[in-house]
Parts: C-alpha cells; sequence; structure tokens
C-alpha cells in the first residue's frame, strides 16, 4: 500500500512540478515527500495533516487525501489562471467603453453641430464645401476665406463671404470699410446706394446725381470732366466759372 501510493505520489508530484502549479501545492507536496521519505520520524507528518483532517491518524488520510487532493485542486487552478487575465481585461474594456460614452455625451452636451468630413478630415458644418469653406467655431457655422465674426457670412451663390446687405452678383464686402459695397468702390469716398444699386458719393442724390469716378465727385446729367461740376443749389451741372452771389 505504501510503495503503490509512494509511485503515485512521485508521479503526481512530478506533474505537479512540470505543470507549474501554485508553490502552495507544491510546497505541500514537497513537504509530504521529504517527511515520508525520513521515515524515521513518524511523528513528524502529525502536525502537518493533521490541521487538514482532525481526529483520523495520519496515516490513513494520507493514502486517501493523495489521490483526492490531484483531481480537486488541478480543476481549481486550472480555470483560475485564465481568470485573472479575464477579470483584468473586462474591466479595462468597460473603461474603454464607458470613455467613449462619456466623449461622445461631452461632445453632445455642447450645442456645437459640428461633425467630421470624410474627405478633409476637419470638424466641419452644415454646408461644408471641401477646400472652400472651414468650420468657425465662434460663429458656429460654415465661413470662407477673410471671414470676420458678427460681420461677415458664407454666401453659397457667390461661393463667398459677404455682409449684410448683401446683393448676389451686385455687392460684396469690403475689410476696410466693414460692410457691403458695389462694383467701382473707393473706400471712404463711395458708398453703396441700395435704391440706385450701385457706389455713390457722399452728396448722392438718388435719380439725380451718380458718382464720377475720374473726378471721384457726385456728378449730374450732362456732365463733362474738368468742365462741369455739379451745382447742389441749382441742382445740376454748371461750368467750372458757375458761381453764386455771396449772400
Ligand atoms: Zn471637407
Ligand atoms: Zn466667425
Ligand atoms: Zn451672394
Ligand atoms: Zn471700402
Ligand atoms: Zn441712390
Ligand atoms: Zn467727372
Ligand atoms: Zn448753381
Amino acid at each position: 500500500m505504501g510503495k503503490g501510493f509512494w509511485g503515485i505520489g512521485l508521479i503526481c508530484l512530478a506533474i505537479f512540478l512540470c505543470s507549474c502549479t501554485t508553490t502552495r501545492t507544491e510546497v505541500r507536496e514537497m513537504r509530504e515527500h521529504e517527511l515520508r521519505e525520513e521515515k524515521a520520524a513518524p511523528v513528524e507528518p502529525t502536525p502537518e495533516e493533521a490541521p487538514s483532517v482532525p481526529g483520523i491518524p495520519p496515516e490513513e488520510i494520507a493514502p486517501e487525501e493523495e489521490p483526492e487532493e490531484i483531481p480537486e485542486e488541478t480543476p481549481e487552478e486550472a480555470p483560475s489562471v485564465p481568470e485573472i487575465p479575464s477579470e483584468e481585461i473586462a474591466p479595462e474594456e468597460e473603461l474603454k467603453a464607458e470613455d467613449i460614452g462619456r466623449y461622445y455625451e461631452e461632445m453632445e452636451s455642447m450645442d456645437d453641430p459640428s461633425f467630421q468630413c470624410t474627405t478633409c478630415n476637419e470638424a466641419v458644418g452644415e454646408g461644408h464645401i471641401c477646400g472652400l469653406t472651414t468650420y468657425c467655431q465662434q460663429c458656429l457655422e460654415e465661413v470662407g476665406s477673410g471671414h470676420v465674426c458678427d460681420l461677415t457670412f458664407f454666401c453659397y451663390d457667390c461661393k463667398k463671404e459677404v455682409g449684410d446687405g448683401h446683393i448676389c452678383d451686385i455687392t460684396t464686402f469690403c475689410l476696410n470699410c466693414e460692410e457691403e459695397v458695389g462694383e467701382d468702390h473707393i473706400c471712404d469716398v463711395t458708398y453703396f446706394c441700395y435704391d440706385c444699386e450701385k457706389e455713390v458719393g457722399d452728396e448722392h442724390i438718388c435719380g439725380v446725381t451718380q458718382f464720377c469716378s475720374v473726378c471721384k465727385v457726385e456728378a449730374g446729367e450732362g456732365h463733362v470732366c474738368g468742365k462741369t461740376y455739379f451745382c447742389f443749389d441749382c441742382e445740376k451741372e454748371a461750368s467750372t466759372e458757375h458761381q453764386h452771389e455771396i449772400q
């Protein structure tokens, strides 16, 4: 009995050592091995095995305990090994998923209607035109080049930045005057008359005067550059010699 069991014990020990099971099992096996090999001290196994099954003599426990321990501990330890990494991975994946969820929540919580353009990979807004419009974080909309916050917006017909009062194909935004202007605009000299729909001077009278780009003043009908000028008292073009008596 003792030798037969001992043979099993050795095989088991070899299996345990090879399979690198937990140190607890190895230590116990090693101790049992050493204790039985000594034989000279039969009293010693008692404190070692006594705690596992108290009240039963150690000699009877030994043969029963060992074959039972092998199948019991092996399946116990086998699942415990894959459990460790699986437990470690599981929370990591959960955290990542939570982080992504939070990220989207933050994006949604802001009143930012921008989304990513699949072509230029930029955060863009509705009506984005690649290479032509970009997203203004302040105005929260797509804008063109030369955009001035609160002053200009993108005209999709003219395909450029325009200001308040913009008329397609007629007015454009003057960055210097910071307003919509017409053709032949001269900064600080002309402005856009919405009735005449063209650039006019300071003294412009709708339907009567128009801007002379050569003389750079408002002029009336029959105006000849260098020879006539518009007399605002007479409300008509007069020769350069035309003068009113000093009152
Ligand atoms: Zn784009
Ligand atoms: Zn802006
Ligand atoms: Zn336009
Ligand atoms: Zn201007
Ligand atoms: Zn006018
Ligand atoms: Zn003129
Ligand atoms: Zn006059």
